[in-house]
């Protein structure tokens, strides 16, 4: 924990732990402790005394949106593959984690396996699936062998396999890597890697949900959803339900970053503001320096000015500040961070991660980048705004997937509340000084 002398309060007081609870309690690895704790008797619960639709209606009463970042219910995915007529169907639980600087599924991986294959485990009896993959990216070694540890313990300990805790239900869980590929996190560009082919996302319909992998019904959710399942199992759907915002319930899990002074994983009830996450979890920016903004959504979010601090963290609030939830990441800004600069990085990341197949985001990130690579060296001409907003535009619209439509979101933004940032890169000037190849002129 990144926590210093005398604001460990502060810096937990806020929080409420569902999924990261018993974190640095037990051993990752222990499924006798993890037991003695009453674990795995949501899963016994979900097997012997719930009926599907029971589990689909304790789901639905919780409010749980999908945490992978675009908040999809979770109980309407599920319910779409439990109404699909096939004698196989597929749990996929994604853990390709990509975005920079975030790391809440790493930790949940390495940390608490079980609680994931818990939550897979009951997702694969009520959408009636009975084989299931994690997909976990390779640069995660240490989560991989975790998992892959924790299923075989699952298995010898009568978790997984034919019988299920001693029951007619059969489960088996297996681990693939990705190869870094940050476009295979798109639930169609994941299927295609795990069937052998090229990581390339896909029109939609027909959705995963109905056909999935191998063109069968398949359930994808994040880590973070999957290992939330077993709480609301535990306390009821309703105890979720009373944490939150009106459309937003629940707890979610960030990776607080940047120029603050407590950084590290945390999970926070919706309905949290900015101003409480930066200041009294993470203890404000460095004594000397000013709170700028946030940067929420990694590369497919949006910069939130430190004036729109008080925004609520929820699905809908977010966007209304031209943000999103995303999946966690979470990056303070302080008066030394260039807007400009920090949009050229993200959309950078994002020009590199474009898997090409549509026009807009391949050359159109390109061009973006060229415009904001020339800004951030001097070479700023008068329309280059103009011509961002337009190109962010058509590229927002143009793109067959998430990351070609979000890729202009830092942009827009930090053109939205930054503006006059812009315009001095134009005129030679970087206010954060940060931009080094320009002339300071003050
Ligand atoms: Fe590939 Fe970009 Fe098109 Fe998505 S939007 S399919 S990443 S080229």
């Amino acid at each position: 924990r990144a926590v210093r002398d005398g604001v460990v309060d502060s810096f937990i007081g806020p929080q409420k732990h569902l999924t990261l609870d018993l974190l640095d309690a037990i051993d990752p690895l222990d499924l006798d402790e993890y037991r003695r704790h009453g674990r795995f008797d949501s899963l016994k619960k979900c097997l012997t005394e719930l009926q599907p639709e029971q589990i689909l209606d304790e789901i639905e009463t919780s409010g749980l949106r999908g945490r992978g970042g675009a908040g999809f219910p979770t109980h309407i995915k599920w319910r779409t593959v439990r109404r699909q007529q096939s004698p196989t169907k597929f749990v996929i639980c994604n853990g390709d984690e990509g975005d920079p600087g975030a790391f809440m599924d790493k930790v949940l991986l390495e940390s608490i396996p079980f609680r994931v294959i818990e939550g897979m485990a009951i997702a694969a009896r009520t959408v009636d699936a009975h084989d299931g993959i994690f997909y976990v990216r390779a640069e995660y070694p240490l989560a991989v062998e975790r998992i892959r540890n924790a299923i075989e313990i699952c298995r010898q300990g009568g978790i997984l396999g034919d019988s299920v805790m001693g029951t007619d239900f059969s489960l088996n869980l297996e681990i693939r890597e990705g190869a870094g590929a940050y476009i295979c996190g798109e639930e169609t560009a994941l299927i295609h890697s795990i069937e052998g082919g090229r990581g390339t996302p896909r029109i939609r319909p027909p959705f995963p949900a109905e056909s999935g992998l191998w063109e069968k019904p398949t359930l994808i959710n994040n880590v973070e959803t999957f290992a939330t399942i077993p709480w609301i199992l535990r306390h009821g759907g309703k105890e979720l339900a009373k944490l939150g915002t009106e459309t937003s319930k629940g707890t979610k899990a960030f990776a607080l970053a940047g120029k603050v002074r407590n950084g590290g994983l945390i999970e926070v009830p919706m309905g949290i503001t900015i101003r409480q996450i930066v200041q009294d979890i993470g203890g404000g920016v460095e004594p000397g320096r000013t709170f700028k903004a946030v940067q929420i959504g990694g590369p497919s979010g949006g910069c939130v000015p430190a004036e729109l601090a008080d925004t609520q963290i929820d699905y809908e609030s977010l966007s209304a500040v031209g943000s999103i939830m995303g999946s966690g990441g979470l990056v303070v800004l302080d008066d030394k961070d260039c807007m400009v600069d920090i949009a050229r990085y993200f959309l950078k990341f994002t020009q590199d991660q474009s898997c090409g197949k549509c026009t807009f985001c391949r050359v159109g990130t390109r061009r973006l980048l060229d415009i904001l690579d020339r800004l951030c060296t001097g070479n700023g001409k008068k329309g280059d705004l103009e011509q961002l907003e337009a190109l962010s535009t058509s590229v927002c619209a143009g793109s067959l997937c998430g990351l070609g439509k979000t890729a202009p979101n830092p942009i827009l933004s930090t053109l939205k509340y930054f503006r006059e940032e812009y315009e001095a890169h134009i005129a030679g000037y970087c206010p954060a000084g940060k931009c080094v190849d320009l002339i300071d002129y003050r």
